[in-house]
């Protein structure tokens, strides 16, 4: 069976960055680009190897790479309020 929920990922200056479907438990990590439901930041369709920032404090937020063929963000953890589930 196939677990997960939607959890809001903010950066530490408070701004929403999106909202992700996380399957499983733990802290956040990488998120896979195709799991994201609302993009606020444009991720969606960013280049492998960008590094996108927060639109408010201009902070990276991590590093687009390919993983198993799939566009994920890496988060930057300096930058992401932690979030547990
Ligand atoms: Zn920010």
């Amino acid at each position: 069976m196939r677990r997960g929920k939607l959890i809001d990922v903010d950066c530490r200056c408070g701004y929403r960055l999106f909202r992700y479907y996380k399957a499983g438990k733990g802290r956040l990590i990488k998120c896979m680009i195709e799991r994201i439901h609302e993009d606020y930041v444009g991720l969606k369709g960013a280049e492998t190897f960008s590094r996108p920032e927060c639109p408010s404090c201009k902070k990276e937020l991590g590093i687009v790479m390919m993983i198993r063929g799939r566009p994920t963000l890496k988060l930057n953890q300096g930058t992401i309020k932690s979030i547990r589930i």
